[in-house]
């Protein structure tokens, strides 16, 4: 991470990423507003400290992005849809403030799906982002303008979330690396809700490195999210078993039973002394094409570096995208029906009765994605069906749970593709909801685990689209598997 100094001060960083977020508007489609006064003020605040020798912090004068479904007093948090359109926000979410007491400032709020549901930033209410590799494909979703700010170079790090993958595709489409940390690490305090079960706060970077330290400033518990692990990231694990974390469930030795060792130093050739490691590959997923290829090579350098890749037979994640569907949806349902325009930004002001205010407000201000999402959560958890669809997904849910819990009895990390092809085409899966659910098969199980997973570059098409793959690993390994990446992944 680039941070200001003497030589280099916040005030020039900041103009330089204004000016070429301002530069990509236009093609890309990035942000849905800038924080230009704000971040110049800012930035000059810092560059005073560094000038008396105060500590300006570990990030200090660094741009970056807030994708616009985060709490923040700069500036209206619009969730990408009409209803939050001119919300003004009272509070700033706990991770905001924690990267900003460090020094960071926040340059412009980004695009996203409404409400970050779909996954291609195509249901926003302000029109797509495009591809910054090829602007007649889509960037990717929900964060489909922080994947691409980071890929345009406009900033070193841009905020995220992922309730179903919308880090890690988005990054994946854009060549950047993106991590969603274990459920619980980062507060979700101040971030509009969409699946409460499976929500979660996380970055896209230029390097595993780079997020590594956005986790240790933002990572920890926070009393106004009940959700929030105690504190583990980081955290000195004395018995060699940093995978599990000290509070996790079965701690296991390293060495013996050939786990990852987290904590030992590395040796002379930059490798862990331990044991073998293990990398998981998934024998289930149905993978062709460019995706295989990348695949293929990744697993052969793995092995050149002395890893033993273990074969895993995971049965029920097939089930994964249809639980996910029906449990996010629901979820859904509930964390949107706040939105009745009384409370919050938007009203419908020919609206004459207080049936008519509901309804026309949310009528108005919800894009279509997000009502046939409402009205799927309100059907499978009405009273004739929730047996049948809310409690079997739930059930089911538990079985992969269990089924990954296995996994990792046979492998330190999973190594997955994130998608099944590259960026597909704006316009390509509009009108077919279900294809572009599809599009989400192998990011949504690890959301319905609650596992960290980093989506990493590796290389592009020969038509230029980025290839990424992720790396899974068990709940609360996050440190490790960020080391692991910045060290074996590149
Ligand atoms: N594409 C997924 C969905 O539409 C994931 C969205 C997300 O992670 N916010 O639900």
């Amino acid at each position: 991470m680039q941070i200001a100094s003497k030589e280099l001060s916040a005030v020039e960083m900041v103009k330089t990423a204004l000016e070429k977020a301002k530069a990509a508007q236009e093609k890309y489609s990035v942000f849905i507003s800038l924080n230009k006064e704000a971040a110049l003020k800012r930035a000059a605040e810092i560059d005073g400290k560094i000038k008396n020798g105060e500590n300006p912090g570990r990030l200090a004068g660094v741009p970056y992005a807030l994708k616009d479904n985060f709490l923040s007093k700069d500036g209206n948090t619009t969730a990408a849809s009409k209803i939050l359109e001119p919300m003004k926000s009272p509070i700033t979410a706990t991770s905001v403030k924690k990267l900003e007491d460090e020094g960071a400032i926040m340059i412009g709020r980004t695009n996203l799906d409404a409400f970050a549901h779909g996954s291609s930033t195509e249901n926003s209410y302000f029109g797509p982002t495009k591809n910054s590799k090829d602007a007649a494909r889509v960037a990717g979703g929900s964060s489909g303008g922080s994947a691409v700010a980071v890929a345009l170079d406009i900033v070193q790090f841009a905020t995220g979330t992922d309730t179903g993958g919308s880090i890690r595709q988005p990054a994946s489409f854009n060549g950047v690396y993106g991590f969603k940390p274990t459920y619980g690490t980062i507060s979700r305090y101040g971030v509009v809700a969409m699946a409460s079960s499976t929500d979660c706060v996380g970055f896209f970077a230029n390097s595993a490195e780079d997020i590594d330290l956005l986790m240790s400033i933002t990572a920890g518990q926070d009393p106004y999210d009940m959700t929030t692990l105690p504190d583990y990231y980081g955290a000195d694990f004395t018995r060699g078993d940093a995978l599990r974390g000290p509070a996790g469930p079965e701690p296991q030795a390293s060495g013996s039973d050939g786990r990852y060792n987290a904590t030992a130093p590395w040796d002379a050739e930059g490798r862990r002394p331990t044991g073998p490691r293990k990398i998981g590959v998934i024998k289930d997923f149905d993978i062709k094409g460019d995706i295989k290829d990348a695949l293929d090579k990744k697993i052969k350098d793995l092995k050149s570096k002395g890893y033993e890749i273990v074969e895993l037979e995971m049965p029920t994640l097939k089930y994964a995208l249809a639980v996910y569907y029906i449990v996010v949806p629901a979820e859904i349902s509930s964390n949107l029906s706040r939105y009745d325009g009384i409370r919050y930004a938007y009203r419908n002001s020919s609206a004459k009765s207080l049936d008519e205010v509901y309804g026309k407000s949310r009528s108005d201000g919800f894009m279509p994605e997000n009502k046939r999402r409402i009205m799927i959560g309100n059907f499978v958890l009405s009273s004739g069906f929730y047996d049948a669809y809310y409690l079997k997904a739930q059930k089911a849910r538990t079985l992969i749970i269990k089924e990954y819990e296995e996994a990792f009895k046979k492998c330190d990390f999973i190594l997955s593709p994130v998608t099944p092809n590259p960026a597909f085409k704006l316009g390509e899966k509009t009108d077919d909801p279900v294809s572009m659910y599809l599009e989400d098969v192998m990011s949504v199980p690890i959301n319905l685990a609650g596992l960290p997973s980093l989506a990493f570059p590796v290389g592009e098409t020969k038509d230029g689209l980025s290839l990424g793959l992720q790396l899974i690993g068990p709940r609360r390994s996050d440190k490790a598997l960020l080391d692991f990446a910045g060290k074996e992944l590149k």
